[in-house]
């Protein structure tokens, strides 16, 4: 029997899933998405959502012990860690509702299940109820990704965690090691730290937070190195030993190989997709690695399959997953949206300090063949940075010296994950240094530091 028909069917609800499924009944589509555990994904539930709410703990703590620097009393300075996790929950439970929300309001028709994909235009869902068969001309691959186990440094709840574990903690560590200093690693490894626990992270590349411009990572590590963290870059952890209360790590660094006791590790070594149990194989949907294969409009190359977000590679971000689920929604409706450009997403790191990027650092566009005017500028140089007590960031920018082209900016401190917003309109527009140089900027904002950084660029910065 034929079941339920569909003009889209998106499989996930994450922010490529439910995003795509809200555009497309905007534009008149009869829309289904197919959900089998959480509304809102990994993102609102266990990523991007959760951890703010727990690095927003962690930062008010810091500025409570800075009370004194700013007139202010406050003793017993504490926390109740049960507490902030209750609070973090409490932030992603709200939010997984208002999409629920969103979604009936847009008459998306949400199924909770298990899909998979037996043939093209066909979607089989496995309900508690039993399973129910859907077609669908058009069907969007929207199940994300999960946390990567390398062999021995698999993640068991107890002494290893996973991200899921390490935001909901069994314990405070006392003494942490972070494996991995990407995005997700740095945020736990700073929330951590802040509160206290004696952290350590190994990085087997040579320096922390890899894919930043090489002076931001220099100078993120410098302060965390302030505020206690140990960093080992070039190092490798290649065996755990697990002991009820401990987890012995053998750290190769420099040719040497070096054991070191913790109470807690958490494992945080990059994402695979959730490529399996689709039918994708049989589908003849091509998987490299653990991603599926997709051209710059998500195109599985199988007629009506498509592939959004986390599960379609890099970069991982939620605003990416998105932006491609409001693109493919509206070319299954008859549009012709832009492609997305990968150099003009910004990445995020919300630790202490932030940590914000958008486009190609100086590295990059010095090794794709530019002549580049680099600028900078310091927070110290700032009249809102320093009332605000942030002193400590700079601001980078990289233009094309023969056209003026903004082709990256790099920034870490204070609020520059709001700030960075500014660059990535400003290279959507093809903006140069000129529109840049000819902004005003509001005063007193952290914002003139991007306008101060152009000038920078050009000789003409004037509070430097
Ligand atoms: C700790 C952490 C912090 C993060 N912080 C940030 C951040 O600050 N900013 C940012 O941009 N990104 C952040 N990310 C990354 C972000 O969460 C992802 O990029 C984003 O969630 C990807 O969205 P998605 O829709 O592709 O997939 P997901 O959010 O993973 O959603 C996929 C959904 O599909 C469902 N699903 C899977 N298989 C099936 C199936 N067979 N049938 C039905 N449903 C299925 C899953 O249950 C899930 O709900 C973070 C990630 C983590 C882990």
């Amino acid at each position: 029997m034929a079941g339920k028909s569909f003009d889209m069917i998106v499989i996930g609800a994450g922010p490529g899933g439910y995003v795509a499924a809200i555009r497309g009944a905007q534009l008149g589509l009869k829309v289904a998405c197919v959900e089998r555990e959480h509304l809102g994904g990994i993102c609102l539930n266990w990523g991007c959502i959760p951890t703010k709410a727990m690095l927003r703990s962690s930062e008010v703590f810091h500025l409570m012990h800075r009370a004194k620097e700013f007139g202010l009393k406050a003793e017993n300075i504490g926390y109740d860690l049960d507490a902030v996790v209750k609070r973090s929950r409490g932030v992603a439970k709200q939010l997984s509702g208002g999409v629920g929300h969103l979604l009936k309001k847009n008459k998306v028709e949400v199924i909770m299940g298990e899909a998979s994909v037996p043939a093209p235009g066909k979607v089989s869902v496995k309900t508690d109820k039993g399973t129910e068969e859907l077609t669908s001309k058009n069907i969007i691959l929207a199940t994300g990704a999960r946390a990567r186990n390398l062999p021995g440094l698999e993640a068991d709840g107890e002494r290893v965690w996973s991200y899921k574990h390490a935001l909901m903690p069994p314990h405070m560590p006392k003494k942490l090691l972070v494996i991995g200093s990407g995005a997700i690693g740095i945020e736990f490894a700073s929330f951590f730290n802040t509160l206290g626990a004696d952290t350590t992270v190994v990085e087997v590349m040579d320096r922390i937070l890899p894919v930043e411009d090489a002076e931001i990572s220099a100078f993120a590590k410098k302060q965390f190195e302030k505020q206690g963290m140990t960093i080992r870059e070039k190092a490798t952890v290649k065996q755990l030993d697990r002991a009820k209360d401990k987890v012995t790590a053998h750290i190769e660094q420099g040719g040497k190989t070096e054991k070191v006791e913790f109470d807690t590790v958490i494992s945080a070594v990059g994402i695979v997709g959730n490529t399996e149990g689709l039918g994708l194989e049989k589908l003849g949907v091509t998987v490299d690695r653990t991603h599926v294969v997709t051209d710059e409009y998500c195109r599985t190359g199988v007629d009506g399959v498509w592939a959004i977000g986390d599960i379609a590679g890099a970069p991982w971000l939620a605003h990416k997953a998105s932006h491609e689920g409001v693109m493919v929604a509206e070319m299954v409706a008859g549009g012709h949206p832009h492609p997305v450009k990968p150099e003009s997403i910004a990445g995020c790191t919300y630790c202490h300090p932030q940590v914000a990027s958008v486009g190609y650092s100086e590295a990059k566009a010095k090794e794709l063949g530019y002549d580049v005017k680099v600028g900078r500028f310091p927070f110290i140089g700032n009249g809102k940075a320093i009332a605000l007590g942030e002193s400590e960031g700079m601001v980078k920018t990289v233009f094309d010296a023969k056209t003026g082209e903004l082709l990256g900016a790099h920034m870490v401190g204070a609020e520059v994950t709001e700030l960075i917003q500014g660059y990535v309109v400003g290279r959507q527009l093809e903006t140069t240094e000129e529109d840049l140089m000819h902004a005003v900027f509001p005063h007193p904002t952290l914002s003139e530091m991007m306008h101060e950084s152009v000038l920078d660029a050009y000789g003409r910065a004037i509070h430097f």
